[in-house]
């Protein structure tokens, strides 16, 4: 396969910088270079703000049937190009084919759901607020928004974002995550051909420099942002204080909790599924499973035997259930974690570490890593590993199991198993948690709702997808009038 060179895309054109360096983006599961992307800096950024603001006002001025009409294209055309996109995916993040077909239709679900902005950008009216003066709202587009979003779902999280942005009428630079942007950077070109006009949607590639110089541009009116919690809280600092809007998700570390009413079956797929599923890379993924008074025994049993089926592999190869970790650096962070989890005193139940894949000899590997007695005070128990661990356990009861909740730093997502409604609506009154789950492992985002969690996993007030991303790309005017 021909490596692919990426450009920029600003004011339409695609162009390529001379100064900058470019980075590789490789395959995590062969080692082999994919392409490449420039490593761009102020100079590039400045120019894609400045084209972004030239398009702003004549692109604001369509009407919004219009711009929703781009959308129901794109959206038709990323269906045609479902499977030529679910393999680029993979290849450059390494999750498995059907996780990387999964991220794309939640890709399009937003595609979807952003061209309904015609009803969904509506105003609210109301009659004589005082006698012959009647009161309306009307919610126009802000300006220049930039998003700027991490390795894990390279395709799906700029869609949580731009699509609103776009049909609402404002226009957007993207600084995608740079280990794996080739994908999305063919959405971009499916939405040009879908007739998004030059300048509404511009892309600049690079590192941090590149994403700090767009979140600070004083013409960039707001930051809708999706990486690490420190990253994500410095953003949210800066451009904060910088009068923007922003919006800023961070990392998580998410509890499942089991009580001994569950179901074993749905429990011991749920709980895999999403403790190993993309191979831990999830900012859903569960991380801590607390086995509430005797149902411990038999979950452990339960993980353990699942676990031992997974097929560790290449995500294009059949049958493989979790691909690699994205790169040599990240694979050594979450070793980091498994040593450091056995010098802190947690048993190792299973180790994953430097696991046979066979034909794979360069890819970043680590298998299903189970930990038991694992102590909420170790790194291991309260930070953010990011690979396939699973950290078990024990409380005595629901109320102990919440408390370890909590104490997280973290609140973006919990899960309970059980077959009481009692304990699930208290488990959800009480979680102090922004995405739950009942009887689910996974609390996927939905189009249609608000998307992000709480602590240090989020950092603004509104939040990604549904009726947040409306409000968050939209400033309401209010009307007052009397005849
Ligand atoms: P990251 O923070 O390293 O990078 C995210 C983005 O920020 C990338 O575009 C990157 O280039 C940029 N960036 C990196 N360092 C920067 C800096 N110093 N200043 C400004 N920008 C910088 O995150 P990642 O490793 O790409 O992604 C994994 C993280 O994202 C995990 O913590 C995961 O939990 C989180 N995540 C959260 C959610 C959510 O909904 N809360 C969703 C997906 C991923």
């Amino acid at each position: 396969m021909r490596a692919v060179v990426a450009s920029n895309l600003i004011g339409g054109q695609w162009s390529t910088p001379s100064s900058a360096d470019r980075l590789s983006v490789e395959d995590p599961a062969t080692g082999e270079t994919l392409g490449s992307v420039p490593a761009s800096g102020k100079a590039e950024v400045d120019q894609a703000v400045a084209a972004a603001r030239q398009a702003f006002p004549d692109w604001r001025r369509r009407p919004v049937v219009e711009r929703a009409r781009v959308l129901f294209r794109l959206s038709a055309l990323l269906d045609q190009h479902r499977d030529e996109l679910a393999r680029s995916l993979t290849r450059e993040q390494g999750k498995n084919l059907a996780e990387a077909r999964g991220e794309l239709q939640r890709g399009i679900e937003n595609v979807e759901h952003a061209a309904g902005m015609p009803s969904l950008m509506m105003g609210d009216t109301l009659e004589d607020v005082a006698s012959g003066v009647d009161c309306e709202t009307v919610r126009q587009p802000v300006g220049v928004f930039a998003v700027i979003t991490p390795y894990n779902f390279p395709v799906m999280v700029p869609m949580w974002f731009w699509p609103y942005a776009v049909a609402a009428g404002n226009t957007v630079v993207v600084k995608p995550s740079e280990q794996d942007p080739l994908a999305h950077q063919r959405v971009v070109e499916l939405a040009g051909q879908a007739g998004l006009p030059a300048g509404v949607l511009n892309v600049v590639h690079g590192r941090g420099e590149a994403a700090e110089a767009l979140a600070g541009h004083p013409d960039v009116a707001g930051v809708s942002f999706v990486g690490s919690s420190g990253v994500a809280r410095r953003l949210y600092g800066r451009a904060g204080a910088a009068g923007k809007r922003v919006q800023a998700l961070g990392g998580a570390k998410n509890h499942m909790i089991v009580l001994p009413d569950a179901d074993p079956d749905v429990v011991a797929e749920s709980v895999v599924a999403s403790v190993f599923g993309c191979a831990g890379q999830r900012c859903l993924a569960g991380s801590v499973v607390i086995g509430v008074g005797e149902s411990y025994e038999p979950v452990r049993e339960r993980i353990l035997d699942g676990v031992a089926s997974l097929k560790v592999g290449c995500g294009l190869d059949d049958d493989v259930d979790m691909g690699p970790v994205i790169s040599d650096a990240h694979k050594n962070r979450v070793a980091g974690f498994i040593e450091q989890g056995e010098r802190d005193g947690a048993r190792l139940l299973l180790d994953g570490r430097d696991p046979e894949v066979p034909g794979y000899p360069r890819g970043h590997w680590i298998g299903p890593t189970v930990f038991e007695d694992v102590s909420p005070d170790t790194p291991l128990g309260r930070e953010e590993v990011f690979g396939p661990v699973a950290g078990l356990a024990r409380a005595p009861n629901l109320e102990a199991a919440l408390e370890l909740l909590a104490a997280s730093p973290y609140g973006n997502a919990a899960s309970v198993f059980t077959q009481s409604g009692r304990t699930a609506r208290e488990f959800r009154y009480r979680a102090g948690i922004s995405m739950l789950g009942v009887n689910v492992g996974v609390a996927a985002p939905m189009a249609f709702f608000p998307f992000g969690g709480t602590r240090n996993s989020f950092y603004g007030d509104l939040k990604a997808q549904g009726k947040d991303a409306v409000a968050f790309y939209t400033d309401q005017k209010v009307v007052i009038s009397r005849w």
